[in-house]
């Protein structure tokens, strides 16, 4: 009877200890990450080029079980090395359309994916299937991914490379791209997924092949709208935004979106072309989209201007360059009264707070 009662108190002991150890240490959480927040193709000041970072896990792996990154501009692989992030660690990488302003960065990521970590998994490349564009060509992100080492096959790079490691793959970084095509639909439809992790897309209206993205952990949500505008391009029209982001949008935690400043508009003198000025969405505009979905934050990227600049690309800021206020004042004035984050590079938003 005596040695019965030791392994039950044994038993009670660990009843106690399994469901609070865990329970208290696996708390999930995501990080929204703006890699660049550069708007189009100029430089300025060292802004990298546009790009989202999402990572999901929990208080254990500083929510990094889950590490998936929306478009790639100039110095993306920078950027995530600021934040700790290897290419290797990358499960996926989303394009929201294939303007070289979100896309410059690809290569420098799968290349040194290609140069460290050839025998690990492939990299999923999600983005829309072949394009047509009304002005006569094709936009398409699988030869984006299947080309991406073609300069570096021909110098030489990767044959040399190869030289050096044989477990390098023959066929340069292309060879590690498992690319995942889609055609945008109008209503949201699940593209990616890995676990809890759900990425749905819809299809957008800025160049051929856009399309924008939402992703769905048990941390909460994130909408990526890339460069989505209306579908109607030119005004009059009921808001510069798009319905299918917004369809997209609804009850999300956070909508991180380019946007176009007034300022800029064919009004105000800037000298850019209104086609240019009309195909992004305008930041009051995204305000009252952010309040009617019920957004909890706003993450403005991409900005045009860019913060303190005299100048986007080739047009002049009328008036000088913007604040961060500037562009606060506009989201106000549009009632969304949500938090307001005017991105600079590398600004995050943890869900939840810590
Ligand atoms: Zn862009």
């Amino acid at each position: 009877m005596r040695q019965l009662h030791i392994p039950m108190a044994a038993l009670v002991c660990s009843v106690w200890l399994v469901p609070m150890t865990p329970a208290a240490a696996a708390s999930p959480c995501m990080v929204v990450t703006l890699t660049g927040t550069q708007s189009g193709p100029a430089l300025f000041n060292g802004l990298a080029g546009a790009g989202t970072l999402v990572r999901f896990g929990d208080d254990d792996n500083d929510c990094g079980t889950v590490k998936l990154q929306f478009d790639a501009g100039r110095g993306t692989n920078m950027r995530l090395s600021q934040s700790g992030v290897t290419p290797a660690q990358l499960n996926a990488i989303f394009f929201t359309h294939m303007h070289s302003d979100h896309t410059e960065g690809f290569a420098d990521i799968i290349q040194m994916r290609w140069n460290y970590n050839s025998t690990g998994p492939k990299l999923d490349v999600v983005c829309s299937a072949d394009a047509e564009s009304p002005l006569g060509f094709t936009i398409s992100c699988r030869k984006l991914a299947t080309h991406v080492g073609d300069a570096f096959l021909q110098s030489g790079e990767i044959a040399q490379r190869r030289a050096e490691d044989k477990r390098r793959l023959a066929g340069g970084p292309a060879d590690l791209a498992n690319v995942i095509t889609f055609v945008p639909p109008n209503e949201p439809q699940i593209v990616w997924s890995s676990g809890d992790v759900k990425v749905t897309a819809i299809r957008s209206t800025h160049i051929a092949g856009h399309a924008s993205f939402r992703v769905d952990t048990p941390a909460g949500s994130v909408v990526i709208g890339g460069d989505a505008g209306s579908d109607v391009v030119a005004p009059p029209r009921a808001s510069s935004t798009s319905e299918q982001v917004e369809r997209l949008a609804q009850g999300v935690d956070i909508i991180v979106h380019s946007t176009m400043h007034p300022v800029m508009g064919p009004d105000r003198g800037s000298g850019m072309p209104p086609p240019v000025f009309y195909r992004q969405s305008g930041t009051a505009d995204l305000g009252a989209m952010a309040r009617r979905v019920g957004a909890k934050h706003l993450m403005l990227t991409h900005l045009a201007p860019s913060l303190g600049a005299e100048r986007h690309g080739p047009y002049k800021v009328p008036g000088g360059p913007l604040t961060a206020a500037d562009y606060r004042k506009v989201v106000e004035a549009s009632g969304f009264t949500g938090n307001t984050v005017v991105g600079t590079d590398l600004a995050s938003i943890r869900l939840p707070a810590k």
